[in-house]
């Protein structure tokens, strides 16, 4: 096969984890996002969704997971325990993962509601979260170090608290957070981003589509080479989001 069949082959594939149950303002648009990006860089793309009771594909490129409400993450936090080892293994392995919100708390240790029910989380991520009475509501701005500046939405009670093995995803310009007193915001393991960010987050953010992309296309491929992608019109979305009132 010559070596430009091969390229034309390449696929990644994106998992979708609980479409159905966790899916809150736009996040679905993360995996809308990530399959345009990924096709404009000169891959296929395809996607598979996994809801409760579906089984989890180990030979995923990028899995994707999104916020819901704490009704929801009940049903997926009992599914997810049959899921824990083999996305801990996946995780350790970097496979990029990027999980909002409701999917960030139940990927941390545990999350406790403001109804006092305890959800055991799968630990990739050394986070805990305990549900509050004040909801954190309203636009959100981060440093997030070489991904640069970034733009979202936050709607969560729980407050989260980052453990010794948690590296935070970003510390916070404009808004809460993982919580309204350190400054943090979301975590990261090895290539796993935990996030309260939805809005949704990656159409405005591309530098983290990207990376996702990259890092993926490295695991599978051994090497990525960007496409120059004209982002105008999404720098002019981040700065209308940017200037809206909290
Ligand atoms: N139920 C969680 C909370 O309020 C998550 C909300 C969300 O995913 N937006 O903390």
């Amino acid at each position: 096969m010559s070596k430009q069949e091969k390229t034309e082959q390449r696929t990644l594939r994106v998992v979708s984890l609980y479409p159905r149950d966790m899916n809150m303002y736009g996040d679905r648009g993360n995996v809308l996002a990530l399959l345009k990006r990924i096709r404009q860089h000169g891959f296929e793309a395809e996607l598979v969704s996994v809801n409760c009771g579906d089984e989890l594909p180990l030979d995923g490129d990028i899995y994707v997971g999104g916020g819901g409400q704490d009704s929801g993450q009940v049903r997926v936090a009992k599914d997810l325990k049959s899921k824990a080892a083999a996305l801990s293994e996946l995780a350790d392995r970097g496979v990029p993962m990027l999980m909002i919100c409701g999917m960030y708390q139940l990927f941390g240790k545990e999350f406790r509601t403001v109804n006092g029910e305890i959800m055991e989380g799968v630990g990739i991520l050394d986070v805990t979260t305990v549900g509050g009475q004040t909801r954190m509501i309203g636009n959100i701005v981060l440093d997030c170090g070489e991904l640069g500046e970034v733009i979202g939405y936050e709607n969560h009670s729980g407050n989260t608290v980052l453990g010794p093995d948690a590296e935070a995803f970003g510390s916070v310009k404009q808004g809460d957070g993982n919580n309204p007193e350190d400054g943090t915001e979301g975590a990261r393991y090895r290539e796993v981003i935990g996030t309260y960010l939805h809005g949704a987050l990656l159409p405005k953010n591309p530098s983290i589509t990207d990376h996702l992309i990259r890092v993926a296309a490295i695991n599978r491929y051994g090497e990525f080479t960007p496409a120059a992608i004209d982002d105008t019109a999404i720098n002019q979305a981040r700065q209308a989001a940017k200037s809206r009132p909290r």
